[in-house]
């Protein structure tokens, strides 16, 4: 299979670098959008998440940031662009490794399983035994203080359900309130992993999240015994940043993956695949392609502890450098199990959730929205929400977009009837699971994310304007000053 991939790159590469072949002194072909996004090909991105699954396999079956594996997914993605020619960068970042020691849950004489959010303060080897108290089900479930206006929750343990706003800040309204600890219950499908309190000094009492149905057995429980015992240490990590060494360096089109896996397992759809097919539409590019702009691909270190590393990386940049970046594309999870076909709504057509993104969002989402058309799909949007690595480069005002095959949310009917598969079950019921393996990746969902990908690559590359197009020179200097 290793052998068949790496043909394929081959032959395929010869469409778009052309002129390599034909002497130094002959520029290389002008890379064309249509030809880039056909020359990545399944194979070799399957390929790519044969070696990350490997990875995972050689490492505790995880790539969790601070850990070998993802250290070994970094060598590997590192070595692959060196290998094609690009300058490569592996700019190190601090952030707070989290371990789970135990955790467990006692209710009604049943064992319940419960997940610690990543930064919960650690309740010690004993747990904590306390009564239970439901917060409200309203609109803003334990967001505000208000929410427990008659209540007494002082020393309990608070069961609120996830949703509207950041964990984070229900455990803090709790906690100024007195609770003693935090149950979040899931409000989809499965159990609650991968949640994160976002950094340390967030993190106010304990903090667990439990399903949907272990938490109407727990409203009902009375008293419970909650151990989550948890350890934060400062450790480092390192993104990995590539760009071509051709291509205007102050219109750059940045293109970025997390590379890290939730400690629970390997990490192939999330996001092995937006790592592979980033990574194999660079090999298709190569180092020194014939662009009007430069590309920088990124893949980040600890985006599941809250986008740690695409945040470091915004924050280290000067205002003359987040400038320079013209808009970020970002992948993950392009390969899900029972697929969407979605696109950060950049527009805010959809009117759901966050309003529109930068200026620049809206002509991005139809790059990817009128590629996928003329492949048969027809995309629906994905809220603008920030909830992944694109979230440091928006806040920068930075336009931004992507595609994404959908995660724990459920696919709709009238979805279900236009993509094929399961109406009202998750997009990845193997979301942050250990069986998020390439057996269960969509392959063919795969292939149109990542020819996408690189579409949009090759267009940016070329092109910044157009009806599709986004801020340029002193336009993006007015779009960006603006509140
Ligand atoms: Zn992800």
């Amino acid at each position: 299979m290793r052998l068949r991939g790496v043909l394929t790159v081959g032959m395929a590469g010869a469409l778009v670098l052309a002129g390599c072949s034909s002497g130094e002194d002959e520029p290389a072909e002008p890379v064309n959008a249509t030809a880039l996004a056909d020359s990545v090909r399944i194979d070799p991105v399957v390929s790519h998440l044969e070696q990350l699954e490997e990875i995972a396999a050689d490492n505790d079956d995880n790539r969790a940031a601070g850990t070998s594996g993802y250290d070994a997914s970094v060598d590997f993605v590192a070595q692959t662009l060196r290998d094609k020619g690009f300058d490569v960068e592996t700019p190190e970042f601090d952030f707070h490794r989290f371990d789970v020691k135990n955790e467990a849950l006692r209710a009604a004489d049943r064992d319940i399983e419960v997940k610690a959010l990543a930064y919960s303060p650690s309740t010690g080897p004993d747990g904590l035994t306390a009564r239970v108290v439901p917060a409200p089900k309203d609109d803003t479930p334990g967001c505000e203080a208000t929410d427990y206006d008659g209540l007494d929750i002082a020393g309990a343990v608070v069961l609120v359900d996830r949703g509207v706003c950041p964990f984070a800040d229900k455990q803090q309204v709790a906690s100024e309130r007195g609770a003693a600890a935090v149950v979040v219950v899931n409000n989809e499908e499965g159990p609650m992993t991968g949640g994160t309190l976002g950094d340390p000094d967030a993190g106010k009492v304990p903090t667990g999240g439990v399903s949907m149905a272990d938490g109407a057995t727990l409203a009902g429980a009375g008293e419970i015994t909650l151990t989550l015992e948890t350890e934060t240490e400062s450790a480092k990590a390192r993104n990995v940043i590539a760009q071509t060494t051709t291509g205007a360096t102050d219109d750059v089109v940045m293109v970025g993956a997390h590379l890290d896996s939730v400690p629970e397992g390997p990490g192939i759809n999330d996001n092995g695949t937006g790592v592979a097919a980033t990574l194999e539409t660079a090999v298709q590019l190569g180092g020194s392609p014939n662009v009007q702009n430069a590309v920088r691909f990124a893949f980040w270190g600890a985006e599941e502890l809250g986008l740690l590393g695409s945040e470091a990386y915004v924050e280290s940049l000067s205002p003359e450098q987040k400038s320079d970046i013209a808009l970020y594309l970002n992948f993950d999870m392009l390969g899900s199990e029972n697929a969407g076909y979605l696109a950060y709504d950049g527009d805010d057509s959809d009117v759901m959730g966050e309003g529109p993104g930068p200026e620049g969002s809206a002509g991005i989402e139809r790059t990817f929205v009128d590629y996928l058309q003329t492949k048969g799909v027809a995309v629906d949007g994905t809220d603008f929400d920030g909830r992944s690595d694109y979230g440091p480069f928006i806040e920068a005002k930075i336009p931004a977009g992507g595609v994404f095959s959908g995660a724990d949310d459920r696919k709709t009917p009238e979805q279900a009837e236009k993509w094929g598969g399961a109406a009202d079950a998750a997009y990845d019921k193997n979301y942050h699971s250990p069986d998020d393996t390439l057996a269960n990746v969509d392959r063919d969902a795969l292939a149109q994310n990542s020819a996408a990908v690189a579409y949009a690559v090759g267009v940016y590359a070329q092109d910044l304007g157009g009806p599709n197009g986004v801020p340029v020179g002193g336009e993006r200097e007015k779009a960006r000053a603006g509140e």
